[in-house]
C-alpha cells in the first residue's frame, strides 16, 4: 500500500486528536496565588516586586544588574537607546530571528545590516559580521537561535576590536551557558522575553541584564519617559528635591512608557522558581527527540557546539530535500494533519515586505539563512509537554518522514 494513503493530510487517522502546539506556558497555583495578593495590595504597577524580579533575574544569571521591560522588544528598543545608537549609525545582526531584533534598531533611526549565519547553529558567522562592518557599525545583536548560544567568543573578540557593542538577543536562551558562562553574563547588554512561549512568563516582558551602570541607568531612564526620579521612591522614602518642591522631576531624555506591572513581575518571581526544572525539562525531551530522530533518514538535526549547554526555547528540524520526495510546505501541512503544532522560525527578516521596499532586499542576499528557511519545521518543545505528547510528535514525524522517503 502507498504510505501516504495512512497519513491523515490523505484520509488517514491522525496521530492524535487534538492539536498539540509548538510552545505554551505553564502556569501554577502558585503563580495564580501571587497574582492574585498583588491585585489585592497597593501596587499593580512599579511597586517591590520590580526590583525583586530584577534582583532575582540578575543574580540568576550572574549579572550586576537586570532592568524589566513591558515586552522583550521594548527591552530591545531600550538597549539600543542605551547604547546611543542613532542616525548614522549602523547596526549587524542575523536575519534568521524575529523582526522585532531589526525593528528596534529602526526604532531609533539607526540601520540593521544583516549577516549570513553558520550552517551547523544558524547564529551569526562572525567572518559574515566582517564583511559587514563599516566606520558606521556601533553595535552588533546576536540571536541565541533556538536557545543555542552564538559564537560569543568570536564576536566579543571584533566587537573589542573594533570598539562596538554587543547587544545579545537571548529570547531563546534563558538559562543557556556558553563556555562555562551564563548567557546574560557575557554581551554587554542581554536581552530576555517572557512571553508566554518562552521558559518563563510574565504575560507580556522582558528584561535586559547588563554588567555596566551607566547602561543600566540609561535603560531605566528610557522606560519611563525618560524621566530621572520614581514616584515610589519619593513617595516611600518621604524626600523633596533641594527645592523643597514634592511634586519635582525632570525629564532628560525622550523615554516611552515602558514598564513591566507588579502583576507581570510576581509572575515572573513566582516563575523563576521553575526556571532549573523548566530547563531540565526541555533538555530532556531534546534529548528524547535526538536519540530518536538521528535514526530517521530525510532530517537533519539541531547542532550542538561543544562547551555549550542550549536552552531549548525549540527544536527546529532541517527537512533533507536530496533523501524525501515532498518539499517543507508538503511535510509541514503533513505534520499539522497528525495534529503535530509544527511551526516555522522564521521568514528571514530580509524577505519582509518592509524590509524589501525600504532597503531594497530582494533574495539571494544571504543563502544560508534563506536556505535554512527553506527547510526548517520547529517541532513542539515546551516544558509542560507530557510524556504522551512527546512520544505523539516523535510517531508523527515517524510516519510522515517515511511516507515521503526516497525509495
Ligand atoms: C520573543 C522574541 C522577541 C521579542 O520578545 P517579545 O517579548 O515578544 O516582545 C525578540 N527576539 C526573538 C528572537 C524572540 O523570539
Amino acid at each position: 500500500m502507498n504510505k501516504k494513503q495512512t497519513l491523515a493530510l490523505y484520509g488517514g487517522p491522525p496521530v492524535r486528536s487534538t492539536l498539540l502546539p509548538y510552545g505554551r506556558q505553564q502556569i501554577s497555583e502558585e503563580d495564580i496565588d501571587a497574582v492574585v495578593n498583588v491585585l489585592r495590595s497597593d501596587w499593580l504597577t512599579t511597586g517591590p516586586n520590580i526590583e525583586e524580579f530584577e534582583d532575582a533575574v540578575a543574580a540568576r544569571l550572574d549579572a550586576k544588574y537586570a532592568v524589566a521591560f513591558s515586552s522583550g522588544t521594548a527591552a530591545l528598543h531600550g538597549a539600543v537607546f542605551a547604547a546611543d545608537l542613532g542616525a548614522g549609525d549602523e547596526a549587524i545582526t542575523s536575519p534568521l530571528t524575529f523582526a522585532a531584533t531589526a525593528n528596534c534598531l529602526l526604532y531609533q533611526g539607526a540601520t540593521p545590516l544583516f549577516a549570513d549565519v553558520c550552517v551547523d547553529t544558524l547564529t551569526l558567522d562572525p567572518n559574515e559580521i566582517l564583511k559587514q562592518l563599516s566606520p558606521r557599525t556601533k553595535a552588533i545583536l546576536p540571536v541565541d537561535y533556538a536557545g543555542h548560544p552564538a559564537d560569543l567568543d568570536a564576536i566579543q573578540e571584533i566587537a573589542r576590536e573594533k570598539n562596538v557593542i554587543v547587544i545579545q538577543d537571548s529570547a531563546h536562551a534563558l538559562g543557556a551557558t556558553y563556555h562555562g558562562k551564563k548567557v546574560g553574563s557575557i554581551a554587554d547588554m542581554t536581552m530576555f522575553s517572557f512571553h508566554p512561549v518562552k521558559h518563563i512568563t510574565t504575560g507580556e516582558g522582558g528584561i535586559i541584564t547588563t554588567n555596566s551602570a551607566t547602561y543600566y541607568e540609561r535603560l531605566k531612564l528610557f522606560r519611563s519617559h525618560g524621566i530621572n526620579s520614581d514616584a515610589r521612591k519619593r513617595h516611600e522614602a518621604g524626600t523633596l528635591h533641594p527645592s523643597g518642591q514634592a511634586w519635582f522631576y525632570e525629564m532628560v531624555a525622550l523615554g516611552y512608557n515602558y514598564r513591566l506591572t507588579d502583576i507581570g513581575a510576581v509572575l515572573g518571581l513566582s516563575q523563576l522558581k521553575r526556571l532549573d526544572a523548566n530547563l531540565a525539562r526541555r533538555r530532556a525531551i531534546a534529548a528524547r527527540y535526538t536519540q530518536v530522530f538521528h535514526k530517521v533518514e530525510g532530517i537533519i538535526l539541531p547542532h550542538v557546539s561543544a562547551d555549550v549547554e542550549p536552552a531549548w526555547h525549540l527544536y527546529p528540524i532541517r527537512i533533507d530535500h536530496r533523501q524525501l520526495t515532498a518539499d517543507r510546505a508538503e511535510i509541514f501541512r503533513a505534520m499539522r494533519a497528525e495534529n503535530i503544532g509544527v511551526n516555522v522560525h522564521y521568514i528571514p527578516v530580509h524577505l519582509h515586505p518592509y524590509y524589501r521596499e525600504r532597503f531594497g532586499y530582494r533574495g539571494g542576499e544571504y543563502p544560508i539563512a534563506e536556505a535554512a528557511y527553506g527547510s526548517l519545521i520547529s517541532l513542539p518543545m515546551f516544558h509542560a509537554m507530557t510524556d504522551q505528547d512527546v512520544e505523539d510528535v516523535i510517531c508523527g514525524v515517524e510516519k510522515v518522514v517515511k511516507a515521503y522517503a526516497r525509495e
